[in-house]
């Protein structure tokens, strides 16, 4: 059995500055434990679901912007238990791990030497924690040394897009996805650069055809206007089965797929009355 648990489904500037949702990331078990994209809040949402970060093999992180690495050191330091076990694995984009173009790093040299592996990676790497391969995939982001995953699971292929824009050659590298996970920040008629809107994940998902699209990473205003109706507009133009993740819920994949856990409590609950939502991203 393969597991994905949404250690947040918040994204983007203002959803991660007031913690609108979690943004902790996505926690995937398959004989091993890896933690993709921790950021601020990962090490809470943990605690509440009495997940034991000493038990973490591997930290992944696609690219250097806050809402996607924030609680890593601390994390790394879990996985080294207090950095006096020498174990797991580091994986990051250049600018996360060493820094590049203005960007990061992420990680301080201190932590960067406590796994028994760090490892960067850049489009069309593989590399394996255990038993599961991993394939590097590219994206087009503003953090050029951004990039998306190919998780080989005993599930089927789960295809991680990370931050990116649309764009064609991107999205072809996702095919043969069983499951797609897209980092939907903007809702629809609200497409900018760098981010895909709703029509964007619309048009992938008819591309791809995966068995599901998962969506997380929801911005603000997207937030304030309906996750769900981002994703029946998704399953409706695609006919692909679509579904808005929910912060702390789990994906169990098997033959089928099926869900479990609940939401935090407070959640979407909009900001201070100062802030206008339908401003932000
Ligand atoms: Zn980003």
């Amino acid at each position: 059995m393969t597991t994905l648990t949404f250690l947040g489904t918040g994204g983007g500037r203002f959803a991660t500055i007031y913690q609108v949702r979690g943004t902790g990331g996505i926690y995937l078990k398959d004989g091993v434990n890896v933690h993709i994209d921790p950021g601020p809040g990962a090490l809470v949402h943990m605690a509440r679901l009495k997940m034991d970060p000493a038990k973490t093999d591997a930290i992944i992180i696609s690219h250097c912007h806050p809402d996607h690495y924030t609680d890593a050191e601390v994390l790394l330091e879990g996985m080294t238990r207090g950095g006096l076990k020498k174990r797991g694995t580091l994986i990051g984009s250049k600018t996360a791990l060493e820094g590049e173009n203005g960007h990061g790093p992420a990680i301080s040299r201190y932590h960067h030497g406590l796994p028994e592996r760090a490892m960067v990676v850049g489009k069309g790497d593989r590399f394996n924690i255990g038993a599961l391969d991993v394939d590097v995939l590219g994206t087009k982001h503003s953090d050029p040394s951004g990039v998306g995953f190919k998780f080989n699971t005993s599930a089927g292929a789960m295809c991680y897009m990370s931050d990116t824009e649309m764009d064609s050659e991107v999205t072809a590298q996702h095919k043969g996805a069983r499951v797609l996970i897209l980092a939907l920040t903007r809702p629809l008629h609200s497409r900018v650069p760098q981010h895909l809107c709703t029509e964007d994940a619309a048009n992938i998902a008819k591309e791809i055809r995966p068995e599901m699209v998962l969506l997380t990473h929801f911005g603000a205003k997207l937030i304030y206007e309906g996750v769900g109706k981002q994703a029946q507009y998704i399953e409706r133009e695609s006919g692909v089965r679509t579904v808005a993740a929910e912060d702390l819920m789990t994906v169990h994949l098997g033959r089928g797929i099926r869900f479990s856990g609940k939401r935090g409590e407070g959640q979407d609950e909009m900001l201070d009355e100062g802030i206008d939502p339908a401003q932000l991203d």
